[in-house]
Formats: structure tokens, sequence, C-alpha cells
């Protein structure tokens, strides 16, 4: 069975949990049901896909791992030079060989030929204007949240979640 998102008492998305762990919470009084899929659990207890908690809960902030999978999922595997969806690698924005680091704001989707095309260039001196700048992700759930949607899945998720395309 489906995953359930969990949203602040200020109806900010919080996390996403299982729906066993989130009936526990209903039933506990401690979220109130505000998504369900129309399946009934038992005794007319339909089955949950978005919870709110009654109590506010502070976030602490959490890194997301700077991983191909994750770079290739952020920039929606696509090539940012030149927007193939095939034989994607990671590219270093400035080059290694440049003192161009390991990290989010330097590396970017490339497929195989612009990646080699631009060699061991910046995009400026490559001519190869990117298509997105890159970017730290903003937060780890919005992330989580984006996988889910783009499977297709939790369609109902998307209005408690501003700015996701
Ligand atoms: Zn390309």
């Amino acid at each position: 069975m489906g995953k359930v998102l969990v949203l602040n008492a200020s109806y900010e998305p919080l996390n996403i949990t299982s729906w066993r762990r989130a009936v526990v919470l209903l039933l506990k009084e401690k979220a109130e049901q505000v998504e369900h899929n129309g399946r009934i659990l038992k005794s007319s207890f339909p089955l949950p896909t978005v919870i709110r908690l009654r109590q506010y809960v502070q976030v602490p902030y959490k890194e997301i791992p700077l991983t191909r999978r994750n770079v290739l999922h952020r920039d929606g595997h696509t090539c940012q030079y030149c927007g193939s969806k095939e034989d994607l690698t990671i590219d270093h924005v400035v080059p290694r060989s440049k003192g161009g680091e390991d990290a989010w704001e330097n590396v970017t989707t490339a497929c195989v030929r612009c990646n080699i095309k631009k060699g061991n260039r910046t995009p400026k001196e490559a001519a190869m204007p990117l298509t997105t700048m890159p970017r730290r992700p903003h937060s780890s759930l919005h992330f989580e949240i984006t996988k889910h949607l783009r499977g297709g899945i939790n369609e109902e998720w998307r209005k408690y979640v501003i700015g996701m395309s």
C-alpha cells in the first residue's frame, strides 16, 4: 500500500511516511486526515494519503547527498546543454583540472556527446550555455516529493507543495 504525505500543523509538507504509521498517528489523534484514496481500511476508516499533525513541529535542515542519481533527478534526467535524455553523464561545469569542485553548484547533467564536445573547458570557453544554472536543492523533502510525483503516484499531494513542477 501507498505512502502518506505528512503535513505540519501549518499545512507545510513535513515528511513522507508509511500508511501504517499514518494510521497510528490518526488513531492516537496526533494527526487529522486531509486526503484519502477512498479505500476503506476497516469499519469506515479510509486509507489516508495526506494527513496533518495537530501540533506544529520544528524541522532541522537535512543535507542531500551529492550523488549521480540525485544530480540526474535534480536536472530532470535531461542534458543541461542540449536537452537530450540519453547517455547521460555528470559534467563538472568548471572542470576539475581548473579547480572546479564536487559541489551542487558545479555539477550538471550532460549527455556523452556534449560532455566530450565541452571537454576540458568551461561553458563559456566552449560556447555551450547551460539551460539551468546548477543549484543546491532547497530541501530534501521537496526532493523526495518530486520523485513521487514524477513517478505519477500520489498526484493528490501536488496541491500541498508550492512551486512544484
Ligand atoms: Zn547534450
